[in-house]
């Protein structure tokens, strides 16, 4: 665990540098454990239309959809500035769809916390069960 853990913030913290961040220059990097062990980065996006912006965790996440993974075992956040780092409210969502059970690994302001996405994100969103079925039947 500790070593798998070193190895994605590692991960995490070399695409923090390519963080395209100039209206906030909050950087920050994500890195996503795969069920086969690959590791897919992401970095925050900024947009000068505010609301564009893209956090790294969800760049990450839509990375390894296109290349393929859809199973994951571990993230780690990163950032590098003094301020904490915790995934928002919609990188929780989007994080549960793929792994409920997810290891959250964050590290900010010169320190490291281990979550479970569970406990960031207690009661995620729920496909109705109509929805669901379709999903399973079509694979997509
Ligand atoms: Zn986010």
């Amino acid at each position: 665990m500790a070593q798998m853990d070193e190895d994605l913030v590692a991960a995490a913290r070399e695409v923090m540098v390519r963080s395209y961040s100039p209206y906030s220059g909050y950087r920050v990097g994500a890195a996503l454990l795969t069920a086969d062990g690959t590791v897919v980065s992401g970095c925050n996006v900024e947009s000068v239309s505010y609301g564009l912006s893209m956090c790294a965790e969800r760049v990450a996440v839509g990375r390894a959809i296109a290349g393929g993974y859809r199973e994951f075992r571990a993230i780690a956040v990163v950032t590098d500035g003094s301020e904490d780092v915790t995934p928002c409210g919609a990188c929780r969502q989007v994080l549960a769809e793929f792994a409920p059970n997810l290891r959250v690994v964050l590290e900010g302001a010169g320190e490291r916390r281990v979550r479970s996405l569970e406990s960031l994100l207690p009661e995620p969103f729920e496909a109705p069960p109509n929805w669901r079925a379709q999903r399973d039947e079509t694979g997509t």
